[in-house]
Order: structure tokens, then C-alpha cells, then sequence
């Protein structure tokens, strides 16, 4: 009986419609007019997307097990410990940075937009490194590893993934004078919208989403970013608005002529939950223990992933310029990936 109890309560927290049921019991509706009614509206989306994309997978027999299996591996595995250390983390971050901040900021729109551009620049850094720090890598790579690209890989992440990323973004945010309650709005928006970007192909063939791909960031350009494709590797590190990677020279389309493989360079088994999960980890770990002297084993720790003491590297540079010099006949390929 505790274990069916256990189980509803499970899948009540992750379709988050607890405040819905909550709600639908007092009979109180005029609580959906507020801030936390519409959070409770929008919050189940995600999951009910999930399920859809499912069903039309079900549906038209293009269902397949081992493309969701591992997220819900992780899923379950992450479920008990990285959310409260996570939330343990903001509360920190807030508790011992607001005081220092530049200046104060109220809940009035114009300080939104000043709020979004500041927390998209701090999910740039987060992510940035994520992915050029070979350690903070080790983290990131879990989220990176599927090869297929469907609304569950929103919620493949290694456990400690999420305390490192809110660390980063809420310190940037709560020092750029970002006040907590426009903080948490901003994380609701940029979490619903992080999850949807994930929406594969069986829901939303073409992810461009009309004109809005040329105004913001869409699950075109996160399939883009899940590419293993030299051309794609490192590129769309923002979840919304995109004006970051158009400041720093990492914004790539989706080209048609080029489809995309999803998934991470590295020779991993998909199917294998510590693979996916300690792979990375690993890998570094052994090239520590590989590397001559103190400072070489440090370095890899801190350089780009492919990064080597023996001076033949392997990063997403390296191999980006190898490709264009091995593609320079695709002219209108290359042009592109040299301006940028
Ligand atoms: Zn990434
Ligand atoms: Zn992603």
C-alpha cells in the first residue's frame, strides 16, 4: 500500500500538478489569477508534452524504448539528491551575496528585461564552461550524452550538475543586483522553456519555429547544440534569448544540408547508465594518472575536453578547423564557420 502511495505521489510531483489538485479541492480559482496560479498551470506543461510526444511515437511505431530509457534512469537517480542541494544553493547564494549587490532592482517590467539579459548572460557562463572545462565537462557531458533528442533529455543530468550551474547564475544574478523574487520568476520562465527546447522531432518536425527562429532561441538551435557535427560542436549556449552567443560568436543555424547526429565525441555506450552517467570522470581521471608531472595532471582538469599534454589535441576547435580544411569545396559551409 506505502509503495502504490509513494508511487501516485511520484507521479503527481513530476506531472507538478499537485497545486492543480490543491486548487481544483478548495475550489479557490481566483488563486490561478496570481503569479503562483499561473505557475501551477504552466508547471504540468513539460510533462504532459512528454507524454504526448510518447503517445505520437506509440502511435505512428516509431517508439523506441532506448530512447528514453536512460533519461529515466537518470531521473530516478538524480530524483532524491540534486533538487534540495540545488535549492540548498540558491538559498546560499542568496543569503550571502544580496548584500553586495551593485544596486537594488523591483519587480517592475523594464527591471525584467534588465533581470533576463542578466540571467541569460550568467546561463551563458554556466553553460560556457560546462562545456570548456574539461571537469565542469564531466558534469555536462550526462545532459549531452543521449543520441537521440526527445523531450526526456531535459531531465538527464548528473546529480551535481545543477548545484554548480544555480551557484554560478544566482551569484551573477544577485551581484548584478537582481532581486530574489524577480530571480525565481525568471528561473520559472527559463526552466519551462530550457525543458521545451528539448521537444524532438516526433512532436515538432521542424523546430524553427516559423519567424521566431530568427528572434530567439528554438529547439532548432538547442538540436544544434546537442550535435556532435564538427560544424555545430560548442555552438548555442543560451536557453531563450540568444543575443549571447551572437556577442560572443557561437550562434549556429540549422542547416539543412547538414542533419544532425546527436550526442558527444567520445566513444560512449548510450544504453549504459555509468557510462553515461561517470564516463567522462573517468576518462579524466585516467588521463591524470597518465599525464607527466603536477602541472600537466592539473591542467587537464581545467583545459577543454580533448585537451592533451602531448600536444595533439582533440577540442572542438581543433577538430571544427580540421573539418573546414577537409570541406573547403562546400564554400557556403565553410564561409560561415570561419566568420563566426
Ligand atoms: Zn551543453
Ligand atoms: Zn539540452
Amino acid at each position: 500500500m506505502i509503495f502504490f502511495q509513494t508511487l501516485f505521489h511520484e507521479i503527481i510531483g513530476f506531472l507538478g500538478i499537485s497545486r492543480l489538485i490543491e486548487i481544483c479541492k478548495t475550489g479557490d480559482y481566483k488563486v490561478l489569477l496570481t503569479l503562483n496560479g499561473i505557475f501551477s498551470v504552466i508547471s504540468p506543461l513539460i510533462p504532459f508534452l512528454l507524454l504526448l510526444e510518447i503517445g505520437r511515437a506509440i502511435f505512428y511505431k516509431r517508439f523506441k524504448i532506448e530512447d528514453y530509457k536512460m533519461p529515466f534512469f537518470i531521473f530516478v537517480a538524480n530524483r532524491f539528491i540534486s533538487r534540495f542541494i540545488s535549492i540548498a544553493a540558491v538559498a546560499f547564494c542568496i543569503g550571502v551575496l544580496e548584500k553586495y549587490a551593485l544596486f537594488g532592482t523591483s519587480l517592475k517590467w523594464y527591471w525584467f528585461i534588465y533581470g533576463y539579459v542578466i540571467w541569460e548572460f550568467s546561463h551563458f557562463i554556466y553553460h560556457y564552461f560546462g562545456h570548456k572545462v574539461r571537469l565542469f565537462w564531466c558534469l555536462h557531458s550526462t545532459h549531452h550524452a543521449p543520441e537521440t533528442m526527445n523531450l526526456s533529455v531535459t531531465y538527464a543530468h548528473f546529480f551535481l550538475e545543477a548545484p554548480y550551474a544555480d551557484v554560478v547564475r544566482t551569484s551573477i544574478c544577485i551581484l548584478m543586483g537582481v532581486n530574489p523574487p524577480l530571480l525565481f520568476i525568471i528561473m520559472f520562465i527559463d526552466g519551462t522553456w530550457g525543458a521545451f527546447i528539448h521537444v524532438g522531432e516526433n512532436l515538432i518536425k521542424d523546430g524553427r519555429l516559423g519567424f521566431l527562429n530568427n528572434i530567439i532561441l528554438t529547439p532548432s538551435h538547442h538540436r544544434v547544440h546537442h550535435a556532435k557535427n564538427p560544424l555545430y560542436m560548442d555552438t548555442n549556449f543560451c536557453n531563450l534569448l540568444n543575443i549571447w552567443d551572437k556577442v560572443f560568436g557561437t550562434f549556429q543555424h540549422e542547416k539543412r544540408e547538414m542533419k544532425i547526429e546527436y550526442g558527444i565525441s567520445r566513444d560512449v555506450n548510450p544504453n549504459n547508465f555509468l557510462d553515461v552517467y561517470f564516463g567522462e570522470l573517468y576518462g579524466l581521471w585516467k588521463d591524470m594518472v597518465k599525464a607527466p608531472g603536477i602541472k600537466n595532471k592539473l591542467l587537464y582538469i581545467v583545459m577543454p575536453p580533448g585537451w592533451s599534454h602531448t600536444g595533439e589535441h582533440k577540442t572542438a576547435r581543433v577538430v571544427k578547423r580540421a573539418w573546414v580544411e577537409e570541406n573547403k569545396e562546400s564554400v557556403h559551409l565553410v564561409k560561415e564557420v570561419v566568420e563566426g
